[in-house]
């Protein structure tokens, strides 16, 4: 494939593997010989239909649920009033609840950097997070995904099917 940021050709690696109650996804890993852009995804082998996830994090173990994220997936926690739109720099990963909100805090420390920002919400809002990394508060991640690959492997998880109005501009 080609780089997203500077064309050059990237060697992309794929591998196959078998999650419990799940099937086989396939993971896509390569990285920018030019640039080091970093290119990671997952697809599933069949196609499934928009859905959206919910769930409820209410206890510190709820964090070690593991979750499955597609490039095309839209992740909001409402609570803390965050959302990360899908975009062409995506990236798709298999990861814990725990790693998507320190994903979100990797995110957001170089933006609390800069000026630009308000300092004051910015760090309370990295304080947040770093409670609900660890479990410390009640809040609910909802994914967001019209190629029905993204998944929370939990009892706890709710999951429903969409509409393609639901999708709204996304
Ligand atoms: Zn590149």
């Amino acid at each position: 494939m080609k780089c997203p940021q500077c064309k050059s050709d990237i060697n992309v690696s794929v591998f196959k593997y078998t999650v419990p109650y799940y099937g086989n996804i396939l993971i896509f890993s390569g990285s920018c010989p030019v640039c080091n852009y970093i290119y990671r995804d997952v697809e599933q082998f069949s196609g499934a239909e928009p859905r959206r996830i919910t769930y409820r994090v209410e206890k510190p173990s709820d964090v070690n649920a593991l979750v499955i994220k597609s490039s095309h997936a839209r992740i909001e926690i409402p609570e803390l009033g965050l959302v990360a739109e899908p975009g062409a720099a995506s990236k798709g990963y298999i990861t814990t609840v725990e790693g998507l909100i320190v994903e979100f805090i990797n995110a957001l420390t170089p933006l609390c950097a800069e000026k630009s920002v308000s300092t004051a919400n910015c760090e309370e809002l990295l304080h947040k997070l770093e409670k609900a990394r660890n479990g410390e508060l009640e809040y609910t991640v909802v994914i967001y995904d019209y190629t029905g690959i993204s998944n929370v492997l939990s009892d706890k998880a709710v999951r429903e099917k969409l509409r393609v109005e639901e999708m709204g501009s996304y």
